[in-house]
This record gives structure tokens, C-alpha cells and sequence, in this order.
């Protein structure tokens, strides 16, 4: 196996993804310079992946580089903030040769150019435990406007993008508790291992919702989190919740599952009724479903109904790492 020295590695797989970044300083100096423009605030988020966790060792580096990057800017997205800029800690494994590390460099270029950041800093060192890679992004959203968890208020809908439990399906797909036919399990499987950040629909939601976050641990436990510190209940519909058809056809996953499963990282924000139609243009613009699954009320925690508004047993709502 052969493997460059850190400052080979430095020079060869990470300046020439810093060389659109004049805050990058070419990856030569210290540390890097980040100039907000007029009437924006910086957003600034950090998600770390640890391999057996949130990523198999086996998984391509070229998908888990650009894992790493986009579950940031999903949060970014949450926040309705347009990334810019990335910083990369990499904690590298004995096993990890040039061809890893150049299949990484290349997944983040992807992505680079497909989100429009550049990385601008970051830290390599080496570890006898499992490959860990943390990200720090920074992004732009008007002074005052980001949008937050907690202003959901009595009488808004609950929206969500996309579908939901698809990655939830995948991992399922990949940990053998679950069968598909191969179509269907390689596109399941392939949300779990590259989320969609909703990049454009985020921003586009400033001043339309009230509260946002982005689906990580779970459909109810994320909305959980939006009651709690916004003060109020939710219920949820669950006919209403929207599923691929391909998580339909997964045999051993089921609709209350795709509720608790988490890494899908699509956006469940809170808005006023009046906002639907601006919200519908939104979506429509961004080429992103958007779907009303609920609606928040006074009190507090989150009521899952049927169809009649009949209460749905719940069990696990989602993902704890502790
Ligand atoms: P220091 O020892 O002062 O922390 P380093 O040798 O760790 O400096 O880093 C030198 C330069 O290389 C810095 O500009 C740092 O931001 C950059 N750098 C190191 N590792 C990475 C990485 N994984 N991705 C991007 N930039 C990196
Ligand atoms: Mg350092």
C-alpha cells in the first residue's frame, strides 16, 4: 500500500479544491479568511462521519466524501442559507491508500461543482481507529432571516420535501432486514449512501416558513424537536406522509418505519396557511416535491392520526446516538 505524507497529501488531493477560494491562501497559511457580504450573516454548521457508524467501511470513498459534505449543506439548507465555503478534518485509517484518497479528492471536486462551495482549510492526521471525517460549512443568508426550529406557531402547516424512509429502506436493504427487487434496492440504497441536500428549496423558504429543519434522526423525532423548542404540538397525518414508490415495494420496511428512519435530509419546515401557494411556486421552481403531512396546534409533543385523525401507535421515533 502506498500513501503520500501529510503535507503530499495536502498539496495533491486538497489545494487544487481550494484554488477557486482566495480565503484559502492556497492551503498554505494557518488558517483561512471568510468576508461576509453586506447584510448577510455566516451560517456555520459541522457534521462528522465515523466509519461503522455513519458509513461502511466497504462504501466508495467517492460517495462517502460527498456524504460528508452534503449532510452539511443540508443543514445549511434547514437554516435557508446558500453555501459558499467548506473546512475538512480527516482522520485517516492505516488502510487508506492513494486510491481512496484520490477517489475522495474527486467525489468532493463533484460536488464542489454541482453546489457551488470550495474547500478553504482543514486538519490530516492519522489514527489506529476508524476513518473519521468532519466537516465545518459556511453559508449566507440574509441578515436576520435564517430560519430556525423554533418559530413554528398554533395554525401552520407542517411540509415536507421529497419522500420520506427512502434511506431508511436502504440501510435496511444493506443490513439484511429488508428485500427488494434490484432496481428498487439500488436506488434505495443509493439515498442511504448519497443524501440530496435541498440547497435551492432552503433559501427559497426564507420568509415563508416559519421554523425549518432538515430530516436526520427521523420524520418524528425531527418534528419532535421543532414542537420542543418552538413551544407547541404537532399532528401528523400519516396517509399524508409522502413514500417512493420504491420503499412501497420494500418487503420488511413498512410505513411507520420510514417515520423513525433517519438520514433522508429533506427539509420538514412549518409555514402559515397563506404561504401554501408562495410554497408551491418554491418547490416548483427548485424541481422539488413539496407535501403538507400536518399541521401545528397549542400543547406540546407530536400526534400521529390516520386518515380519520384517529391516533396511530407509535413505538421508536428515531435515531440516539447516546
Ligand atoms: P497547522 O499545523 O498549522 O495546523 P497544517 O499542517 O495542519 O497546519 O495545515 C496546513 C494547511 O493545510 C492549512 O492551511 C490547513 O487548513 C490545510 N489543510 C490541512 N489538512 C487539510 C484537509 N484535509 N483539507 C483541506 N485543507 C487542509
Ligand atoms: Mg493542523
Amino acid at each position: 500500500m502506498s500513501r503520500a505524507g501529510e503535507f503530499e497529501i495536502i498539496a495533491r488531493y486538497f489545494a487544487p479544491l481550494a484554488a477557486a477560494a482566495p480565503g484559502a491562501l492556497g492551503l498554505n497559511d494557518d488558517a483561512a479568511l471568510v468576508t461576509p457580504r453586506d447584510g448577510f450573516d455566516l451560517v456555520v454548521t459541522n457534521d462528522a462521519l465515523v466509519e461503522g457508524v455513519h458509513f461502511r467501511a466497504d462504501d466508495p470513498a467517492r460517495d462517502v466524501a460527498r456524504k460528508a459534505l452534503r449532510v452539511n449543506l443540508s443543514d445549511l439548507a434547514a437554516m435557508g442559507a446558500v453555501p459558499r465555503v467548506y473546512n475538512l478534518a480527516l482522520a485517516l485509517a492505516p488502510r487508506i491508500d492513494d486510491v481512496w484518497l484520490a477517489d475522495f479528492a474527486a467525489g468532493l471536486g463533484d460536488d464542489q461543482a454541482r453546489f457551488g462551495v470550495a474547500l478553504i482549510g482543514g486538519d490530516t492526521v492519522a489514527t489506529p481507529g476508524p476513518v473519521t471525517i468532519a466537516v465545518t460549512a459556511i453559508g449566507e443568508v440574509s441578515a436576520g432571516k435564517a430560519l430556525t426550529r423554533s418559530g413554528a406557531r398554533p395554525g401552520d402547516r407542517v411540509f415536507v420535501s421529497g419522500t420520506v424512509g427512502d434511506a431508511g429502506a436502504g440501510l435496511a436493504l444493506l443490513e439484511g432486514r429488508a428485500s427488494a427487487p434490484v432496481p428498487d434496492r439500488d436506488s434505495l440504497v443509493g439515498r442511504y449512501r448519497l443524501p440530496e441536500p435541498r440547497s435551492t428549496l432552503g433559501p427559497a423558504l426564507v420568509g415563508l416558513a416559519h421554523a425549518a429543519i432538515d430530516v436526520s434522526d427521523g420524520l418524528l423525532a425531527d418534528l419532535g424537536h421543532v414542537c420542543a423548542v418552538s413551544g407547541c404540538a404537532a399532528t401528523l397525518q400519516l396517509d399524508a406522509v409522502p413514500r417512493s414508490p420504491a420503499a412501497g415495494r420494500c418487503a420488511g420496511f413498512a410505513a411507520l418505519d420510514a417515520l423513525s428512519a433517519g438520514d433522508d435530509y429533506e427539509l420538514l419546515f412549518a409555514a402559515p396557511p397563506m404561504a401554501s401557494q408562495a410554497i408551491a411556486a418554491a418547490a416548483a421552481r427548485c424541481g422539488v416535491a413539496v407535501t403538507e403531512i400536518g399541521r401545528i396546534a397549542a400543547g406540546e409533543g407530536v400526534h400521529l392520526v390516520d386518515a380519520e385523525g384517529r391516533p396511530v401507535a407509535v413505538g421508536r421515533t428515531g435515531y440516539q446516538h447516546f
